[in-house]
């Protein structure tokens, strides 16, 4: 069975840092817990695998990041996905059923149906203080073009991202997701630049690399060909929610009575749908009132 991975590495000299994923699971779960249309599958699967990659390079151990994208006459309405440390994603569109429309050689127009202009916003949350908070335009509402600006205009490090899901033709599942997040550190000579941005020109996309049946190692190694290549660390990943019936009660207990008391439906049960991944919570009336006593008692 294959899985979904993560693998992180950097050149000998110091100078280059190369981080890729084969996202394909994850990207499968999320259009069969979301039942999107091409266009939100490709628009939510590369952002998962964008939020996937970025998270895994957050050190604290209960740091998370959310990506969220915003684009303007957007088909897709809000495209959000959020990355633990480990890499482990979850996220949701606001549109999944959005009209798809393709480009002319046949690929998905993913910046038509997210919005061409409009905002992509970045939060790191650390587990204490407050968040960070990135903010930049779209360029292009194809993803990785979105990404490597957010990451040269936004904290001054010039990045190549590149991200693909491919899917079926006739059914339209997953079929392949990957990604490749390529940066340079401080202290890269011009010799570095050149020899990276040739590899770059010559990089095939992301989908093709995987079906082939190129590692992730194998296409992180092409990425940085010529260099010395070190690789610091490889993890499983996958579509994980955080979401538990404890969550939801706290957030009920920020109403007041009677406003819990009426989340009751005619049936006397209140429902809370989990965003991320369609999970029902359900509370009879009893728990309800059971909830209202232990907030009064807390
Ligand atoms: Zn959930």
């Amino acid at each position: 069975m294959r899985q979904d991975k993560i693998l992180r590495c950097i050149t000998s000299d110091g100078a280059v840092m190369a981080c890729a994923a084969d996202t394909s699971d994850l990207c499968f779960k999320a259009e069969k817990t979301h039942l999107t249309s091409p266009a939100a599958t490709a628009a939510l699967g590369r952002l998962l695998t964008a939020a996937s990659i970025m998270g895994a390079q957050l050190k604290q151990q209960d740091a998370s990041i959310t990506l969220r994208i915003k684009g303007d006459n957007s088909e897709t309405g809000a495209v959000i996905a959020v990355s633990d440390s480990q890499g482990n994603v979850r996220g949701y569109v606001q549109n999944p059923d959005c009209p798809t429309e393709y480009y002319e050689n046949g690929k998905l127009n993913v910046g038509k149906a997210v919005g061409k202009t409009g905002i992509l916003n970045v939060m790191r949350d650390y587990g204490t203080g407050e968040p960070y908070v990135g903010q930049v335009p779209l360029v292009s509402g194809e993803i990785a073009e979105d990404i490597t600006n957010y990451y040269a205009t936004s904290e001054q490090i010039p990045t190549v991202c590149a991200l693909g899901v491919l899917l079926d033709k006739e059914d339209h599942e997953v079929l392949l997701a990957g990604g490749l997040l390529i940066q340079l550190l401080p202290g890269a000579d011009d010799s570095t630049i050149d020899k990276l941005e040739k590899n770059v020109s010559e990089l095939e996309p992301m989908t093709t690399m995987l079906a082939k049946g190129m590692s992730i190692q194998e296409i992180c190694e092409t990425a940085l060909k010529g260099f010395e290549v070190e690789v610091l660390d490889e993890m499983p990943i996958r579509y994980a929610c955080s979401c538990s019936r404890d969550k939801v009660i706290d957030a009920f207990v920020t109403l007041s009575d009677d406003e819990i008391r009426s989340l009751a439906d005619e049936k006397g049960y209140a429902e809370a749908i989990c965003h991320f991944c369609k999970k029902k919570h359900r509370f009879s009336k009893l728990q309800l009132e059971q909830i209202i006593k232990n907030k009064h008692e807390s």
